[in-house]
């Protein structure tokens, strides 16, 4: 079977392992700091612009909870990740959940009114969208499967007050499973992020908690990052292989937007026959987000709906070798009616 998504991994990454279990430092030191300011500089921000955490998750949470301390309710997308929702319940904040864009699965900002309530943005599937510059001083940009996108030329991560990233292990880039990092052009909203996650040896009684990175972690995901160029060219030629099939692919053509490719969704009349005839043909496909994992529960978000009834995502990722590849495109020639 061919996997829908899996990490790639070399040899470069165990060295990087190595490497930490020789120093004998395992939890929060040079590995840390190195790859924050790696992926500071990645996105064209200074040193000291990024804080490194346990995963995305975490990352939403405390941001929430240093940005939303009247906890008016956060808006957030109804077709998104679940962890959205889950870091405002540990912050006690309520959602105001809204409907996405009809031609992206990002949040349709028409929807949101003049009050000045905290906004999650999250840029789906590596496709981001420009952001109202009205909504920037009060949004995190939740930019988890968006690593490396440019929106006019600037990084994806740094429209709002805050972005967020996720190495999940399947996520562009991943620090050995789990990870995630905040980056902000204000210093002193880092500053007081790293005050948050280290408990140790204080003096003050303020409410702390432990979402740090650890040693092994950031070393794997330096080594990932060496690569973030590499696995986005691959990503992209995957997905321009699937557009000569003539499949219907998702796709931002606006040439403000670059995108990286984190999913090839193709449109289909039927995606869960279409994921059933691939499985018998060892291809594994599935559908990205389904209608029951939709942050709202009362199904009126035409939009959010129409995502969920109508995507497939094909396998997109650097390891899949051109053998596999060869043989996905094979599969889906077969099933040309189906477009
Ligand atoms: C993966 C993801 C998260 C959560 O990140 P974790 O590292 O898995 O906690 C949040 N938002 C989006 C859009 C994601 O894709």
């Amino acid at each position: 079977m061919i996997k829908h998504n899996k990490p790639t991994i070399g040899p470069e990454e165990k060295k990087a392992i190595d490497r930490v279990i020789r120093s004998r430092f395992l939890s929060s030191d040079i590995e840390v700091k190195k790859f924050e300011n790696e992926m500071s500089n990645y996105l064209k921000l200074g040193d000291d612009n990024a804080v490194a955490l346990s995963n995305g998750t975490s990352a939403l949470f405390i941001l929430v909870n240093l940005l939303n301390k009247k906890k008016r309710d956060v808006i957030i997308p109804s077709y998104s990740c679940s962890s959205l929702l889950h870091a405002l319940r540990l912050n006690g904040s309520n959602a105001k959940i809204l409907d996405v864009d009809q031609n992206f699965p990002n949040l349709d900002t028409k929807l949101i009114g003049k009050k000045k309530n905290l906004i999650i943005y999250a840029q789906m599937y590596g496709l981001p969208s420009v952001i109202p510059m009205h909504l920037r001083s009060n949004l995190i940009e939740d930019a988890c499967q968006s690593l490396g996108a440019k929106v006019k030329n600037i990084s994806v991560g740094l429209q709002g007050i805050a972005g967020v990233f996720s190495f999940y292990a399947t996520k562009i880039i991943t620090s050995a499973g789990q990870g995630g990092m905040i980056v902000s052009k204000d210093k002193s909203l880092i500053k007081e992020i790293k005050d948050f996650i280290n408990f140790d040896m204080r003096k003050d009684d303020k409410f702390r908690f432990n979402f740090q990175m650890t040693e092994t972690q950031a070393a794997f995901g330096r080594a990932q990052l060496k690569k973030l160029n590499f696995f986005i060219s691959k990503r992209k030629k995957i997905f321009n292989f699937y557009k000569k099939l003539g499949l219907n692919l998702m796709e931002n053509k606006n040439s403000d937007i670059n995108q990286v490719f984190y999913r090839s969704i193709a449109y289909f009349k039927n995606p869960n026959r279409v994921i059933k005839i691939l499985k018998k043909n060892k291809v594994e496909c599935i559908n990205p987000l389904e209608k029951f994992e939709l942050l709202s529960k009362n199904n009126k978000y035409k939009n959010s709906l129409k995502f969920t009834g109508k995507t497939v995502s094909l396998p997109c990722y650097p390891s899949l070798t051109t053998g596999q590849l060869q043989h996905i495109g094979k599969a889906l020639k077969e099933i040309k009616s189906e477009f």
